[in-house]
């Protein structure tokens, strides 16, 4: 292979808050491409219609720039093997399934929701491997095509042999081979007419001309699955390498419910994007003379992955504070000056700078206004950012921080997953929603959540106050009371 032919890519899900974890495969990947004269590439896999959001897309890729990310080829930016969105390419996928049936390496599927619960029920039941039982894979063509006319929802699934072994080459570690009986009949396309996440990364990384799949570890079993359709089309299959897991100081993979880790977060706390990049450079990482302080170009000069350590690398807030320090002090006051202008006080004065912002918030102060001087110290929780927590005061009389953590996580959860509006009386509708799934009182619920959300233990109503803030603002504050929590 020419240098001219690396392409990588990193493949993020709109599901959810823009991640470190996506950074951090996302640095790798740039490193990797950068060195080697190649192209990186960014593809959003929103194939599952009931998660995937816009928002989140353009969060992502605003975050990704934000930590110092470029990328050659995305659905912003455009390329010569486009789109880039995985919904935009559903044609592509249909004519590669036609393909496989058509083949003979996958087949329809009719199978009832009910048939298959009760199936994996007695799977469970005689204590057997929970998977297809191939019920449509021997069904006549007649049988399958009159299910369909009767308005049955078909699937498509992989045929894999029932004989033989899938070798999996990972370039960081010994091939291992994987037995064909251990693998299941994989739904390639399901019944919306979406491709599932296996069968869209192998067909769009062929055709985006992947030469390297540099990804997460968690991805690893679904390698032998990606490797089977590579043999099924006749194509030969990218380089495989898998990335060691960030890990929370307990060593577990990382997660919201120990760290905070969406890139936001990291943001408005006010930590510099190069010290952030720089700490997931070491994540697992080196540089030839172990120094810790280096830039992306330093990087990029000196990467390969010989260096690269698959011991799970610990996210380490301290170390990220002590980085980030020594980024802030090397900078001139007038640069200093610059970045607190531009990513701590600006976004703040900009929310002022809306009339509309402004208006809101009037009908919830005017009765406690004595002059407009008062304004700024009643209100200034409307727009500060981030807001400095008392740990005492979210935690509720009785309660640790550990609980009361993990009850503003389901708290976050519950209005994450809320899709309507953000008026008053739909957000008090989710956190009724929710007292139904916890223990806790009411009274030390709203207390936490009052704080949570204010910094204050007395505030104007609450669900009104949260309406004014809006969505975006909320969630923040949650998941920067949590993080205060969890320090
Ligand atoms: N969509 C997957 C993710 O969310 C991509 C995994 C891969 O890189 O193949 O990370």
């Amino acid at each position: 292979m020419t240098q001219q032919d690396v392409r990588v890519r990193i493949a993020p899900s709109p599901t959810g808050a823009p991640h470190v974890g996506t950074a951090y495969i996302g640095l790798f990947n740039l490193a990797f491409a950068r060195a080697n004269g190649g192209k990186f590439v960014i593809r959003i896999e929103d194939t599952d219609r009931a998660r995937s959001t816009q928002r989140s897309e353009d969060a992502i890729l605003r975050s990704l720039r934000w930590i110092g990310l470029e990328w050659d080829e995305g659905p912003d930016v455009g390329g010569p093997h486009g789109p880039y969105r995985q919904s935009e390419r559903l044609h592509i996928y249909h004519e590669h399934v036609d393909q496989l049936i058509a083949e003979g390496a996958a087949y329809r599927c009719v199978c009832t929701p009910e048939r298959l619960d009760a199936m994996r029920q007695q799977q469970r039941e005689a204590k057997q491997p929970v998977r297809y039982d191939g019920h449509c894979r021997n069904a006549s063509e007649a049988e399958i095509k009159a299910a369909i006319a009767q308005g049955q929802p078909a699937v498509v699934r992989m045929k894999v042999p029932p004989d033989g072994g899938t070798v999996v080459h990972d370039a960081f570690r010994d091939p291992i081979t994987i037995e064909n009986s251990q693998i299941d009949d994989q739904i390639l396309l399901k019944s919306d007419g979406y491709p599932t996440y296996h069968l869209a990364a192998v067909v769009d990384d062929h055709l985006m001309g992947i030469s390297h799949v540099i990804r997460a570890e968690e991805w690893i079993s679904s390698t032998p699955k990606h490797l089977m359709l590579y043999e099924a089309f006749g194509w030969t299959p990218p380089v495989m390498m898998h990335m060691p897991l960030l890990r929370n100081t307990d060593k577990s993979k990382i997660s919201k419910r120990k760290n905070p880790v969406s890139l936001e977060y990291y943001e408005r706390q006010g930590y510099l994007p190069e010290a952030l990049l720089n700490f997931l450079g070491l994540m697992g990482w080196s540089m030839p003379d172990e120094r810790e302080i280096f830039t992306l170009d330093e990087m990029i000069e000196a990467f390969t992955f010989d260096r690269l350590s698959l011991g799970g690398p610990v996210f380490d807030l301290q170390k990220l504070d002590w980085i980030n320090g020594m980024y802030l002090r090397q900078l001139t006051p007038e640069a200093l000056a610059e970045r607190l202008q531009h990513q701590i006080i600006q976004p703040k004065v900009q929310r002022l700078s809306d009339p509309e912002f402004v208006q809101q918030m009037i009908p919830l102060l005017q009765e406690r206004l004595h002059t407009l001087g008062d304004f700024h110290t009643m209100a200034s929780y409307f727009y500060d950012t981030p807001l400095a927590y008392d740990a005492n005061q979210l935690v509720p009389k009785g309660k640790k921080p550990r609980e009361t953590a993990k009850t503003l996580t389901e708290v976050s959860e519950h209005f994450q997953r809320h899709e309507g509006t953000w008026a008053d009386a739909e957000l008090e509708d989710v956190m009724r929603g929710y007292v139904e799934h916890t223990k806790w009182d009411n009274r030390s619920l709203f207390m936490t959540l009052r704080v949570a959300i204010t910094g204050r233990t007395a505030s104007p109503p609450l669900f009104a106050t949260m309406a004014v803030l809006g969505r975006e603002t909320c969630l923040a504050r949650l998941e920067d009371a949590i993080a205060a929590l969890q320090r």
